[in-house]
């Protein structure tokens, strides 16, 4: 195993035969698991929050996960395992979430034409999920010449924006 997610950490560096603080490798790697979740987790939720969308059963969750994980000294396996599962399914709900936002700010996606390729001159390459930032920088470069390149998921998703890619 190999943990670091705290000060008690084995020589200032990390546990790599059992933890200090007596957590067991299938609970370290549960909770690296969540906690990579978790990331995901606040960045969809972060992007719907910009639209002014929020989901509070996501927020509850987010707060007991990082209790069980920054603060609880309760290694149950399966109490662990039920928190990766329940991470999964806010994951899902918190993506339905911010695809609501986006749909309420940029309506529904609808098949468009756009154009694909490049051009001389400068750009930027785009990618995540964050329709907002995408939107914000195209107004930014209008009339510049930089050209914003994206991928087809975002292409998709931005109907009234996608001629400029
Ligand atoms: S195993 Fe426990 S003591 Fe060691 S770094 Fe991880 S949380 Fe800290």
């Amino acid at each position: 195993m190999f943990c670091y997610q705290c000060e008690q950490t084995a020589g200032g560096s990390g546990c790599t035969k059992s933890g200090v603080c007596g957590k067991n490798e299938d609970i370290q790697s549960l909770q690296d698991l969540l906690l990579f979740g978790l990331k995901g987790i606040a960045a969809y939720a972060y992007h719907a929050r910009e639209l002014g969308v929020r989901d509070e059963e996501v927020d509850k969750f987010m707060h007991e996960a990082l209790f069980k994980t920054v603060t609880n000294v309760s290694f149950d396996l399966n109490d662990h395992l039920g928190m990766v599962l329940k991470c999964g399914e806010m994951n899902l709900r918190i993506m339905e979430t911010l695809d609501k936002a986006h749909t309420q700010r940029f309506g529904n996606p609808v098949p468009v034409e756009v154009e694909t390729g490049t051009r001389k001159g400068p750009g930027i390459l785009v990618t995540g999920h964050d329709l907002l930032d995408l939107y914000e920088l195209l107004k930014q470069t209008e009339g510049t010449g930089i050209g914003i390149y994206t991928h087809s998921e975002r292409k998709r998703n931005l109907r009234s924006l996608a001629v400029r890619f």
